[in-house]
C-alpha cells in the first residue's frame, strides 16, 4: 500500500522547486531581452540562449502538468496505478519520478 500522504508532500515541494525554477528563467529571459547593443554573433548566441532557456521552461511547466495530475490523481484515490493499463507503478518508480502516470513496461513503450 502506497503511503500517498507521503508523496503528496514529495509532490508538493516538486512543484515548488519547478515552479521556482520557472520564475528564475524567466527573469533571466526577461534581463537578457533588454535591448543592449551588441554585435550579430553576439546576438546569435543570445538567441541561442533564450531558445534553451524557454525550452527549459516549457520543461518544467510540462513537469508541473504531470504534477497537478499526480496530485489530482492523489485525491481521487488513483495514485500509483498506471492510467494506461491500469497496474501498480512499483514503488521504486515512483521514489525516482514521484509524478509517474504511467508503469515502466507502458512508459518504456510511449517511448
Ligand atoms: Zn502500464
Amino acid at each position: 500500500m502506497i503511503d500517498t500522504d507521503e508523496y503528496k508532500n514529495i509532490l508538493l515541494s516538486l512543484r515548488e522547486e519547478y515552479e521556482h525554477k520557472i520564475g528564475a528563467i524567466s527573469a533571466d529571459v526577461h534581463h537578457k531581452n533588454e535591448p543592449v547593443e551588441k554585435d550579430f554573433a553576439e546576438q546569435a548566441t543570445q538567441r541561442e540562449n533564450d531558445d534553451v532557456l524557454n525550452a527549459l521552461k516549457e520543461d518544467a511547466k510540462q513537469v508541473i502538468a504531470q504534477i497537478n495530475s499526480a496530485l489530482h490523481r492523489i485525491e481521487t484515490d488513483e495514485y500509483g496505478i498506471c492510467t494506461e493499463c491500469g497496474n501498480e507503478i512499483s514503488e521504486e518508480r515512483l521514489k525516482i519520478v514521484p509524478y509517474a502516470a504511467l508503469c515502466i513496461e507502458c512508459a518504456e513503450k510511449s517511448d
